[in-house]
């Protein structure tokens, strides 16, 4: 279980209170109005930033002490996710090795991990060569690799048409489902939610609320959902 406890998170005079649990192997989408702090949230969670106040649980265990990169965490941004000098397997590589010197059985799990998302013949491409849905999916990759409990996704696939959206949700959805990871992703498409995400937390107002069933919150959306979807 994740677990935001009595948290407080702040940039100067903004603050962002979230007090809830979320079940491990749960999907949940976050939702909310630009600047409500989602990317914060995530950010704080990966490590990036220390809570002003409360706690961050993991399975009862408390990440405050520990560092990014020891976190049980996979982090994907809206950009920026892919290394331009480093081919599509060395990029992937690196969720393995940040050195990259694989041995043989972890090259075969990079070659593994490029077939499971369709780039078996992309390898050796480096990202400017890649479209953005096959940047996409390498980033996906490595976070497939790197198999951590839990998988924080911020707007990943905003740039990418609907159609390449839905694939890469479902994507996400069979990784999350193969892996046993725990899914929190920032999204601000209701479609996207209803398609991967059983839970959603609401985002706005200083707070983010404790998650709620999906298809119940947006068959009857709170004040603060209204405003953000203009049915009010
Ligand atoms: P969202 O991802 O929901 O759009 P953010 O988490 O990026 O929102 O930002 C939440 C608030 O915190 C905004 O008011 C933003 O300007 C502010 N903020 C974000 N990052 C920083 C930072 N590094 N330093 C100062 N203020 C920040
Ligand atoms: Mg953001």
């Amino acid at each position: 279980m994740l677990t935001l406890e009595n948290l407080r998170l702040t940039h100067g005079d903004w603050t962002l209170e979230a007090d809830l649990n979320l079940a491990a192997g749960a999907r949940c989408a976050l939702i909310g109005p630009s600047g409500a702090g989602k990317s914060t949230l995530l950010g704080a969670i990966a490590g990036f930033m220390a809570p002003t106040r409360g706690r961050i649980l993991w399975q009862a265990q408390d990440l405050a002490q520990l560092a990014p990169g020891e976190r049980p965490v996979s982090i994907l941004f809206q950009d920026n996710n892919l290394f331009p000098h480093l081919t599509a397997a060395q990029n992937i590589g690196l969720g393995l090795r940040p050195n990259l010197r694989l041995s043989t059985a972890e090259k075969a799990r990079v070659a593994e991990a490029l077939g499971r998302v369709g780039l078996a013949d992309y390898a050796d491409r480096k990202p400017a060569a890649l479209s953005g849905g096959q940047q996409g999916r390498v980033a996906l990759a490595r976070a497939l690799l790197r198999a951590r409990p839990l998988l924080l996704l911020d707007e990943p696939f905003a740039a990418l048409g609907p159609a390449l959206r839905a694939e890469m949700l479902d994507l996400v959805a069979s990784i999350c489902s193969e892996t046993g990871a725990t899914l929190l992703m920032v999204s601000h498409d209701p479609g996207d939610a209803r398609r991967i995400a059983d839970q959603t937390i609401v985002i706005g107002d200083g707070r983010a609320a404790p998650p709620q069933k999906t298809e119940a919150l947006f068959a009857d959306p709170p004040p603060a959902l209204r405003r953000y979807l203009g049915t009010n």
